[in-house]
């Protein structure tokens, strides 16, 4: 019963949303002639049960069936639900006051407000996103990795990113990063975005928003973007933004996707940053070896970790970016034959730098993977890409937090998972698998290497996004990477 919903979801609102009790006959009546309803529900509901709730899924799923019972799609139910509770939430002026004036007294503090009402009204799906499996992968030598199999997340091909950046958007939002998505109704081709809310904060002077994602893929997953719909570009300025951000907010990391294709991540064409409250497994990487800078103020360190990153540590921000500076320019235009190494020409640069910036207590921290996007006939999907023999558990670019360690495999994998392990399990044939399992045939060679190594699911998983990361690094960990990692740097002069 419709009614029943709109009652529960205005108690809901009053109890988690800020909805004030001023407000409440007001919001009552808006929903009321919102869904069609003459008048509201007379009845008892469990209050007390409303007030335990962390998040709405509950009312929600009511809400949506009583709809589609209506006759509304599924679509169309949620795209209503999610407007509802967009207008049962704070105004998006007022949660930026509320933010501003937290802020005042800690960093923190504002930014869990805005978490909060974001996981409140539904727009991060915390429900959805706590059903991701996710566990570490421990390797007898290396650091540690994270694997998420991510339950949410469509799958993108490379070919599909190279696509949307060249397309011409015509539609409004002209995508889904524009701060126009605030309170967007949405549509079959664009996402409901009547409950999201953002900052808005001048950094580098420019203006940036700070949301959360609806899909987070660790803990405080925020996104931060541009005001203009303008394609990205590593340089000066971004490294500055990154760094004068964790000044601003010391408790989470940000960070910067590479500016092309394959190395860098599904959205190209409106400049934005990830961060979050999460320690990447790349921050955990032990320093491999020093590299010589000359400011005195500034400490580099290639890592032993199996991209080819670089950290730069400063107590001084200026110093700490004449240093990237330099090392960016320098890789822009940097060939190294032996190690498939070419910058290209004029037209088409393929090298760049995924960059994250943290703070450690005073110190800043700013981390670089050397990354190429160039493809040949051997690698026609990218030579420091995910290699044909590990696409069947990731295919799509290896963005910055998959470069950091952190790898965001694909929801069939649940399924196709489950069904390596029940053919080992029952040692059926490749025939009898076959009949079973259509489409296992890609999974054979795993399959193998799971009985051979006795392998467990977990295992096998962990080991393919290293060697995943291998296929990414631009100098190698054997003596040919070695010596031309240790030539670059030599050449940045830094
Ligand atoms: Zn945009």
């Amino acid at each position: 019963m419709i009614e029943k919903s709109i009652k529960k979801l205005i108690i809901y609102a009053n109890r988690h949303l800020f909805l004030s009790d001023n407000d409440l006959i007001y919001a009552q009546n808006m929903l009321l002639g919102y869904f069609g309803c003459a008048a509201p529900y007379e009845g008892e509901v469990d209050v007390k049960a409303i007030e335990e709730m962390e998040v709405p899924d509950e009312i929600v799923a009511e809400l949506t069936d009583d709809l589609i019972a209506q006759g509304l799609s599924a679509g169309e139910a949620e795209r209503k639900v999610v407007f509802a509770l967009g207008a049962l939430s704070p105004r998006p002026s007022a949660v930026e006051d509320a933010f501003d004036e937290l802020y005042q007294a800690d960093p923190k503090e504002a930014t869990e407000y805005l978490y909060g009402i974001s996981v409140a009204n539904w727009y991060v799906r915390k429900t959805q996103i706590d059903k991701n499996i996710v566990f570490d992968a421990k390797f007898d030598q290396g650091s540690d990795l994270e694997v998420s199999i991510n339950l949410s997340k469509p799958e993108k091909k490379n070919s599909d990113i190279a696509k949307l950046l060249v397309a011409k958007s015509t539609s409004y939002p002209l995508c889904l990063l524009c701060p126009e998505n605030l309170g967007f109704y949405g549509h079959d081709r664009h996402p409901a975005r009547g409950n999201l809310r953002y900052v808005e904060m001048e950094l580098e002077g420019r203006t940036w928003y700070l949301q959360f994602s609806p899909y987070g893929y660790f803990d405080r997953h925020c996104i931060l973007f541009q005001k203009e719909h303008e394609q990205m570009v590593v340089d000066h300025r971004i490294y500055a933004t990154l760094l004068a951000f964790v000044e601003r907010f010391p408790h989470y990391f940000m960070g910067s996707n590479a500016d092309l294709p394959i190395v860098g991540g599904s959205i190209l064409n409106h400049e934005h940053f990830q961060g979050g409250a999460h320690i990447l497994p790349v921050m955990r990487a032990k320093e491999k070896a020093p590299f010589k800078v000359s400011s005195p103020n500034v400490q580099g360190a290639v890592l032993d970790f199996y991209d080819t990153t670089l950290v730069l540590k400063s107590l001084d921000k200026e110093e700490l970016l004449s240093v990237a500076d330099k090392i960016l320019a320098c890789w822009r235009g940097y060939d190294d034959e032996e190690n498939e190494i070419l910058h290209g020409d004029a037209s088409t640069c393929h090298n760049t730098i995924t960059a994250i910036a943290r703070k450690v207590g005073d110190e800043f921290r700013l981390y670089m993977i050397l990354r190429n996007n160039r493809c040949d006939s051997r690698y026609p999907d990218g030579i420091f890409h995910v290699h044909p023999e590990r696409s069947h558990i990731k295919s799509e670019g290896i963005g910055l937090i998959e470069a950091s360690g952190l790898f965001i495999l694909p929801a069939r994998l649940k399924r196709q998972g489950a069904e390596v392990e029940d053919v080992i399990a029952n040692g059926l044939s490749h025939e009898e698998a076959l009949a079973k399992y259509p489409d296992i045939e890609p999974f054979f060679p795993m399959i193998e290497e799971m009985k051979t190594k006795k392998l467990s699911l977990h295992d096998y998983l962990g080991s393919v996004c290293q060697n995943i990361l291998h296929d990414v690094a631009v100098f190698k960990d054997n003596e040919r990477g070695r010596a031309g990692l240790a030539k670059f740097l030599e050449v940045c002069d830094l």
